[in-house]
């Protein structure tokens, strides 16, 4: 068993020698210590052995093992080593080859109209707030003297969570939080997502809401109409604006603000219906049940707010004749607005 022993190292380690690459060497691994190898097999023997001889045939098994492992190792990092040097010496890089171009994303278009929107507005003086979407039915209806009766707190227009819990409708709640933690004059618009049960060519159920409101002393009906007709000349450029009588329960009075057809100027064409005027926006003086609510006296201050649709604006700057399409995720439509 010895004598086999000494051979089996000797032709071991003469085999590991002369081999040349990677592969053959993690063969001769398994040839000799792998667990079906020569040195298990050898190892069978071991039965037939005196008492005495057994421990002495055991070491000089775990010799050998040893070094054969051993000269494994070296020959493996050896190998690794030139198979490394070889590669750094035949792989070259052509430095002269183009790189590969790197695309950079875009704003998505409304979020580009929000952004828009927002530095208008900041430019002019105002604050930009935030406020919660999950918002609870006081802020979101009740502070803002929107009636238990009225249609817009129906459940297919609403999206509840609970009894008193709802997405919020629209950006408005973010008003009356505004008020209750400011003491006047201030100016501040909101914008973000707003929610509600309804999708067809021009609704989605969710879409974007940019909302505002001015109070101070002496606030009127006037500073409203200037600060609008000027964010509405930014937007779309130098354009004849009405005011329409409305109704909104937040203010009183109430106007919905038309500009000047941006397709025909006025003539009248599909986009108006004919009127050659659009709808762009709703406005008023705010409710003095709403000021209170909000914490002012509306003997001492008065102010006005107004709502705007940022999809809707968006498809008046881009000329988009169906809502849905912002949220279809269609590459080659949103690619158009890449800038
Ligand atoms: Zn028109």
């Amino acid at each position: 068993m010895r004598d086999r022993l000494e051979a089996l190292q000797n032709s071991g380690l003469a085999e590991i020698q002369k081999t040349e690459d990677l592969k053959q060497l993690d063969d001769l691994r398994i040839k000799y210590l792998g667990k079906k190898g020569e040195i298990t097999e050898l190892m069978k023997g071991m039965k037939d052995l005196s008492n005495e001889e057994r421990p002495l045939i055991g070491k000089l098994v775990n010799d050998v093992k040893e070094k054969i492992s051993e000269e494994i190792d070296l020959k493996f990092n050896f190998l690794n080593e030139i198979q490394r040097k070889r590669q750094l010496e035949t792989e070259t890089i052509d430095i002269t080859l183009p790189g590969r171009k790197i695309t950079k994303g875009g704003l998505h278009p409304v979020t580009e109209t929000e952004l828009f929107i927002k530095e208008i507005f900041r430019e002019m003086g105002f604050d930009v707030a935030d406020g919660p979407e999950i918002e609870e039915t006081y802020f979101n209806f009740d502070a803002l003297n929107i009636p238990e009766t009225h249609s817009s707190r129906d459940l297919q227009d609403t999206f509840y969570i609970k009894s008193d819990v709802v997405l919020r409708t629209h950006t408005s709640p973010v008003q009356i939080r505004y008020m209750k933690d400011r003491e006047a004059p201030f100016r501040m618009i909101c914008t973000g997502k707003v929610y509600r049960s309804d999708y067809d060519i021009s609704h989605t159920p969710m879409f974007h809401q940019m909302e505002g409101l001015m109070v101070g002393e002496n606030i009127s009906f006037a500073n409203l109409k200037a600060i609008l007709t000027e964010f509405v000349s930014k937007v779309f450029g130098e354009r004849k604006v009405r005011f329409r009588p409305h109704f909104f329960p937040f203010t009183e009075p109430s106007a919905e603000m038309d500009v000047e057809c941006v397709v025909c100027g006025g003539k009248g064409c599909r986009l108006c219906k004919g009127t050659g005027w659009l709808e762009i926006m709703g406005c008023g003086m705010v409710d003095p049940e709403v000021l209170k609510e909000g914490g002012f006296d509306s003997e001492k201050v008065s102010g006005f707010a107004f709502g705007i649709g940022i999809e809707r604006t968006t498809m008046l700057r881009h000329g988009i004749d169906d809502l849905r399409a912002f949220y279809e995720n269609d590459m080659r439509f949103l690619k158009q607005f890449k800038k």
